[in-house]
This record gives C-alpha cells, sequence and structure tokens, in this order.
C-alpha cells in the first residue's frame, strides 16, 4: 500500500461511512484498529454534523492481536444493536481489520436484526466505490414495490447518490426537488440522504430514478432498471446547458413538457456581459472527481469563454468518460490519485484559474494560481451555512459567482487597462478599502518560480515586481523573463518590466 499525505479518496470503509451516516436505521459495526475512530472527524469537523456517524469500532489494539479479536468483533455488535436498536446492521472491516481475517457476516449469524456484510477490498479501491458498493448491497436487500398506476396522478421519481460528506450534496438535492416540483414531476425516495431502510422499500414505486451523482447510485440504479424496468436519467444537471438537458430527460420521461421552469438563471446574461468580457480565452485547468469535472469543463468552456488546458480525475471507474471529454476539447485527460502529478501539469500548464478538490487549493496556494473547489475531497469551509448548491439553475448562477471571483481584483479589466498609468489603481497600489498612505503589505516570496539563470533583475524591477498581489507575481515573473529573452535583454530593467506588461496587455 502506498503512504501519502495527501489522498483524493479514502479507503473504501469511509464510503460505507458516508451511506450509513447519510441514512437513518442504520448502524455500521466496523472491525478496526484503535486510531481509525479517526474518520468520525471527516463528519463531525469537515461536514460541520452535529452527530457522530452511526458507526461503532472494535478498536482492537498491538495486545489483542495475539488473542480473541473475533470475541471483541460479536460483542461490539450485540451492544451495538442493543444500544442503536437500528433496522439493519452493516459489517466489515477497515483495512487493518481485513488482514486479522476474522469473518463479520458468520460473526453476527443469530443477531435480532438483518445483517448486510460488506466486503469492501480496501488494498484495491477506494472511497466512491465503497460507497457505491454499500448503498447498492443496501438498494438489493430492501427495494421491493411496483410503479402505480399512472392515471389520476403525477409522475414520480427517485433522486438517487446524495451521501454524507459529499460536495454540496444538501443543496443540490434541494435545488433538484425545487426543479422537479416545477416541472410537476413528484418525489418517491431521497436515497441514501435521509432514507431508512423502510424507505427504500418504496423504491421500486417510482416511474424513474435520477441519477444525480454517478459514483454512489450508478450501480444501484443499473440494477434498479434491471428489476423494475426503470429508466434512468443520467444527465448531471451542472451548469445551464446541462439543466436544459437533464429538464429535457426528465420531461420525456415523464410524458410532461419542458415547461418555463427557468428562474434565476443569470449566467448566460452575466457571462455576455460587457463585465464579463475578461473571463474569454482565461486558461483553466480542471480537476476532480469524474462527474464534477466533466460537468465544469462543460461550463467552463461552453458557457463562461475559459480556455481548457487541462481536465483530469482520481476516479479510474470513470477514466474512459473523462479522456473522452477530454479528447473532445482537443486535450490529454490526466487521470491520477497522486497529488504531486497534478501539481506538475498545474505548473506546466500555467493556468490562470484551477478548479479542483482541496487538494488543488492547497496546490494552487503553493503556486500562487487562483482556486476554486468543484468536488470532493472537501473542506470545513467547502459546508457554508448559506444555500449554495452547484445543481439547476441556481447552481449555475453560485458557479458563476465561485470561479468568477477568484479571477477579479477588484477593478474590472477595462477599467484597469483605462487607469493602468494612474497611481492609485497601479498595480502596486494597496486595496482600496485602506487608507491611502498604506505601505503595500510585504509578501512572503517563497511560493515564487526562481529566477531564470539567463535574466538578470535589477533591483528597481524586483522591487517593483514584489509589489505585484502574490497570486500573479509568478506569472509576471515569467512573463517579463519571456519578454526579455525575446528582446534579446540581458537585465531586466524597470523599464523591460513596464514594456513586457504593455506587451502582454495588447
Ligand atoms: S486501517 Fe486503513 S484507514 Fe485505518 S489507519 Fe490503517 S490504512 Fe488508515
Amino acid at each position: 500500500m502506498k503512504l501519502t499525505l495527501w489522498t483524493y479518496e479514502g479507503p473504501p470503509h469511509v464510503g460505507a461511512m458516508r451511506i450509513a451516516t447519510a441514512m437513518t436505521g442504520v448502524h455500521y459495526v466496523l472491525h478496526a484498529p484503535q486510531g481509525d475512530t479517526y474518520a468520525d472527524l471527516l463528519f463531525t469537523m469537515i461536514e460541520r454534523r452535529d452527530r457522530r456517524p452511526p458507526v461503532t469500532y472494535t478498536t482492537f489494539q498491538a495486545r489483542d492481536l495475539g488473542g480473541d479479536t473475533a470475541e471483541l468483533f460479536k460483542t461490539a455488535a450485540r451492544e451495538a444493536v442493543a444500544r442503536f436498536r437500528p433496522e439493519v446492521l452493516l459489517v466489515g472491516a477497515s483495512c487493518t481489520g481485513e488482514l486479522i481475517q476474522d469473518d463479520p457476516e458468520g460473526l453476527t449469524r443469530g443477531l435480532d436484526v438483518p445483517v448486510i456484510a460488506l466486503d469492501l477490498p480496501a488494498y484495491q479501491r477506494k472511497e466512491n466505490w465503497g460507497a457505491s458498493e454499500t448503498f447498492y448491497h443496501l438498494v438489493r436487500r430492501f427495494a421491493a414495490g411496483k410503479p402505480l398506476p399512472r392515471e389520476g396522478r403525477q409522475p414520480c421519481c427517485n433522486i438517487l447518490g446524495p451521501t454524507a460528506l459529499g460536495f454540496r450534496h444538501r443543496d443540490d438535492v434541494r435545488e433538484i426537488e425545487q426543479l422537479l416540483g416545477r416541472l410537476g414531476v413528484a418525489i418517491n425516495v431521497v436515497a441514501p440522504m435521509g432514507a431508512s431502510p423502510g424507505d427504500l422499500t418504496r423504491l421500486g414505486e417510482a416511474d424513474f430514478n435520477v441519477v444525480l451523482y454517478p459514483e454512489i447510485a450508478d450501480t444501484a440504479a443499473a440494477w434498479l432498471e434491471r428489476q423494475f424496468g426503470q429508466k434512468r436519467v443520467t444527465t448531471v444537471p451542472i451548469g445551464v446547458g446541462a439543466t436544459r438537458a437533464f429538464v429535457a430527460e426528465v420531461a420525456a420521461l415523464a410524458g410532461l413538457s419542458a415547461a418555463d421552469c427557468e428562474r434565476n438563471s443569470n449566467l448566460p446574461w452575466y457571462s455576455r456581459s460587457v463585465d464579463a468580457t475578461y473571463l474569454t480565452g482565461k486558461k483553466v485547468f480542471i480537476f476532480g472527481d469524474a462527474s464534477h469535472a466533466i460537468a465544469a469543463a462543460r461550463v467552463a468552456v461552453t458557457e463562461l469563454g475559459f480556455a481548457l488546458v487541462g481536465l483530469g480525475t482520481y476516479s479510474r471507474e470513470y477514466a474512459k468518460d473523462v479522456r473522452q471529454a477530454a479528447a473532445s476539447y482537443g486535450i490529454e485527460a490526466l487521470i491520477t490519485d497522486d497529488y504531486l502529478d497534478v501539481e506538475a501539469q498545474v505548473a506546466a500548464t500555467e493556468p490562470d484559474l484551477v478548479l479542483g478538490t482541496q487538494m488543488e487549493r492547497h496546490i494552487c496556494k503553493r503556486l500562487g494560481i487562483p482556486c476554486a473547489v468543484i468536488s470532493a475531497p472537501v473542506h470545513v469551509q467547502d459546508f457554508p451555512a448559506r444555500y449554495s448548491p452547484q445543481m439547476g439553475f441556481e447552481g449555475a448562477n453560485v458557479l458563476f459567482d465561485t470561479w468568477v471571483h477568484p479571477l477579479m481584483m477588484g477593478l474590472e479589466e477595462h477599467l484597469l487597462a483605462m487607469f493602468r498609468e494612474d497611481s492609485e489603481f497601479g498595480e502596486g497600489a494597496a486595496p482600496s478599502h485602506l487608507p491611502v498612505s498604506a505601505a503595500p503589505v510585504p509578501v512572503d516570496v517563497v511560493a515564487e518560480a526562481a529566477p531564470s539563470a539567463d535574466a538578470v533583475w535589477l533591483p528597481e524591477a524586483e522591487q517593483a515586481l514584489r509589489r505585484i498581489p502574490v497570486f500573479v507575481r509568478g506569472k509576471a515573473r515569467r512573463n517579463t523573463e519571456a519578454y526579455a529573452r525575446s528582446q534579446g535583454v540581458a537585465a531586466i530593467a524597470l523599464q523591460t518590466l513596464y514594456d513586457a506588461r504593455a506587451h502582454y496587455a495588447r
């Protein structure tokens, strides 16, 4: 197993925890070493959840390994059932627990509760797969029913895929429920988020399924299609174009007309408005889970006019889809779960903006590039108190704001160009909310690219460079050095910096 400081996905038992935590009436007994209770922090600290996840760990220690760990597991399971009275008990092992080779399924035989044994191979699979398998097993065990006669009732659907610790799942569900309501489609069951095993028994009654997060719900939805003949809506409604396609797909399956349900959609006009012309051609690098990365690429290119310089995913199960999407934009996909590969590509492509995960936020901080988060893995700040969906028409508004703001420096670019010689708006000027006399904030230059060997910076130019905001300074340095090389200038003076700036502004 590769040990790493950062990782895009946790082990598969964390995926199982995401399902158990999202649902009600489910408890998970996990054969795991002392220390694995760290996973609770993901939900309570990062997601700001007000309850611990419904997980009992056996928390065996090194000294227990020579003894009877099986008895430890049996006791933990018995006590969990007595204390939490779940409708279903999930049992499984973490990576280290798996090595002991106790048999959670056999050890829980005879308990007075339905048990689902999760066989999640920790050394081959990861978090999203673990979540998908867990959801699939729950659906297989409980789903029942058949669509009710259509006469005299609204068409209805299930919404599948939202979990605990998902990127904006809570708000996406609310937005999509409203959208479906405006279309005239009733919601039968939302799962796993908020559903109980009892709710899953009604899954078969819906006319069709909406799969919001394919990484989590595709397998279960495919099984439901085979079992109950329920068709699937597969468009992930991120961005205005995809939301329109989603509405059309839903309307076709529901036998409704895609009436005027497009409200609150500012993105198309905002992205065409004069203040947004500076977005056109801005270089963007995208990395995340497959669904969010593909959707973000579509929005970035077709709705905001960005130039895509990188597209990739850590979701190996969906590598083919990402490769196809990247090829359609004329680039090669990056499929990796090594953040150092991603960092190298970001540095090489020199984007103006990165849309990524919490990991890319770290990478971009080091490289001094603006970044907005579009996908898990996430950080506590990706669970804002306000309503902030990614999906639907309101989600498109949120995307516009969160992707565009990191590119703005407080003044629109055409005004900056007009007033660039004015001392108040010069690049060395302090932010406008500070007193006029405020000196430029001293900045840490550790993250900067080193000067190239063939260009010497004269002190006055170096000083001026340091006054440029840190997130564009690396780029200004590289551009100036490239310009100096092209002009055969060996020593970069203040004037060279100005000339380079004028050259690239043209
Ligand atoms: S068992 Fe798995 S999750 Fe727990 S500490 Fe070991 S590698 Fe990490």
